[in-house]
């Protein structure tokens, strides 16, 4: 079934997730234990200095690290605020490794903390996703941009009324997306990248943002001589979200 497959994507996701994070964690502590083991054998008290000062940025790390996963691993039953900006900033520092070693540089433009309501483990799952494919569309040397536009309340222009909230926006220089692929983005297991992909993330993140009220679209112009790809998710700052919680 649907709820069965997003099941499975969710714990794939997780798995994941735990991979990333114990190497995230693991080579900032393996640095500090090189910088005690060299500091009992043999350096001199200003080598020794310089050493504390890189084991505690090491550390510093860790703790960034602990704190943006207990944001995330905190189960939430009823949809919380959640502001969007410290949301995609522990997002993209929790990435920041795996983006690098696929060459990625990342640009933020997020002027202003925004909250919305949300469930704040499913929205991460969504932004991680979104994150993920421009990152692998981009590939080495390519850029990633994600950027938070606040939108006032105000009617449209055929008259609809517009309610306020904020569009993310994920934009990368990468492959785009070609006109007859565009179709199929939404379908479940829909994937260009063979065995590496699942089909499931803009799926997933659809039904999720669907969910919170949202919308998501995707636009790319191969025409353009510049390419890549934008995807941009709608939120109301005060959505009526379905009850299911996390
Ligand atoms: P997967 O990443 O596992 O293939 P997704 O549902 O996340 O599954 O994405 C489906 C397909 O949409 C991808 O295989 C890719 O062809 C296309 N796609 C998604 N995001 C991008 C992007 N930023 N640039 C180019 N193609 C994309
Ligand atoms: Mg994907």
């Amino acid at each position: 079934t649907q709820e069965a497959l997003i099941a499975n994507e969710k714990l794939a996701v997780a798995g994941r997730l735990a991979a990333t994070i114990a190497h995230e964690i693991h080579n900032p502590l393996d640095s500090v234990s090189n910088l005690l083991y060299l500091m009992r054998n043999g350096a001199s008290p200003e080598e020794s200095v310089h050493f504390m000062d890189m084991a505690e940025q090491e550390l510093t790390r860790v703790t960034q690290i602990s704190r943006a996963m207990l944001g995330l691993y905190r189960e939430s039953k009823a949809p919380v605020v959640v502001d969007l900006k410290e949301m995609l900033e522990e997002i993209l520092l929790l990435m920041e490794r795996r983006l690098s070693d696929l060459g990625v540089t990342t640009t933020t433009e997020m002027p202003e903390p925004i909250e919305v309501c949300a469930f704040p483990a499913e929205l991460r799952q969504v932004f991680t996703n979104l994150i993920t494919n421009a990152a692998e569309a981009a590939g080495q040397g390519g850029q990633v941009k994600v950027s938070i536009v606040p939108q006032c309340a105000s009617v449209g222009a055929n008259g609809q009324k517009l309610q306020p909230g904020a569009i993310i926006s994920i934009a990368d220089n990468g492959v785009g997306i070609p006109d007859d692929v565009q179709p199929h983005l939404f379908q479940p297991f829909f994937t260009t990248k063979g065995e590496h992909g699942t089909g499931l993330g803009l799926w997933v993140s659809r039904g999720i943002i669907n969910k919170h009220g949202g919308t998501i679209s995707i636009s790319s112009d191969t025409s353009d001589a510049s390419h890549g790809t934008r995807v941009s998710v709608f939120l109301a700052t005060d959505p009526t979200i379905n009850a299911g919680g996390d």
